[in-house]
């Protein structure tokens, strides 16, 4: 091969084609400090082919979480396991592992308003997204109410087709509202297309024996909760609201 007039150009040309950006920004600066601290050719070529890998993978948990769409970034960093000492600390922390989501299995949180459930279930959430997993993040009101949008738009398939890709769909607040038979049933359609192919986890204010004023149908509970409970995890959040007595707090200080 004959040496370009000017390598530079080439390579940065080279580089953007093969999408290595990192190595793009990195590379003369990295080859000034090799070269200062004796570092071989081959140790040069590694740095920069780990730091365009480390970017990569900040990229792409990036993505992930935004794709997920919670509706607030709150991690388990910041969650006070001392104000709800009812809740299974350990279990917590161990489903924050994402280990579940590889074994497809389930996770109930239950437990009044306030209590924790949806900082919880972001918390486990995003703790998946930074392992790389599809995420994704909805409440049952407006999970209901994008299949019946999407079933009247007869684009129903490639809505369920796209939440059967996520390893682990989160439905938030299920029992605030109650549902009308053709949202129960599209609901539970979503519900049995996971089972055993990808992780769900519920959050509900209602005792399952409750469950049937949300669906309206016994029939539908069961076979919901049957396939929903068979590899579950439940996490019970009782005790006072926190909202509430953090704002006693602020009356009594
Ligand atoms: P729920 O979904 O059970 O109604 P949230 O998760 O929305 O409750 O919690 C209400 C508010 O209180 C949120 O801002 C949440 O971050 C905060 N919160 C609840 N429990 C805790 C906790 N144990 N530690 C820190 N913040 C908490
Ligand atoms: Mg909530």
């Amino acid at each position: 091969m004959n040496e370009p007039a000017d390598p530079q150009v080439l390579l940065s040309h080279h580089l953007k084609k093969l999408r290595l950006p990192t190595v793009l920004a990195e590379y003369a600066k990295q080859a000034r400090q090799c070269a200062e601290q004796g570092i071989d050719h081959p140790r040069y070529l590694l740095r920069l082919v780990e730091l365009e890998l480390i970017e990569r993978e900040r990229r792409m948990v990036e993505r992930r979480i935004k794709a997920a769409k919670f509706p607030a970034s709150k991690s388990l960093d910041s969650f006070d396991f001392k104000a709800i000492p009812s809740l299974n600390k350990v279990l917590v922390l161990e489903l924050a592992r994402s280990e579940f989501i590889v074994r497809r299995e389930n996770v109930i949180a239950l437990g009044p308003s306030g209590t924790g459930k949806t900082h919880l279930a972001t918390g486990i959430g995003l703790a998946a997204c930074a392992r790389g997993m599809a995420v994704g993040f909805t409440t049952a009101a407006s999970l209901v109410n994008q299949l019946t949008e999407a079933r009247d738009e007869k684009r129903l398939l490639r809505l369920q087709a796209a939440l059967a890709k996520l390893q682990l769909l989160i439905i938030d607040e299920l029992g605030y509202v109650p549902l009308s038979q053709t949202g129960a049933e599209l609901l539970f359609e979503v519900i049995s297309q996971r089972y055993e192919r990808g992780s769900t986890m519920v959050t509900s204010n209602l005792p399952f024996e409750d469950w049937t004023s949300v669906f309206g149908s016994q029939r539908l509970t069961g076979a919901l909760l049957d396939r929903l409970t068979h590899h579950v995890h439940i996490l019970e959040a009782n005790g006072d609201s926190y909202r509430l007595k953090q704002s006693k707090e602020r009356q009594n200080s």
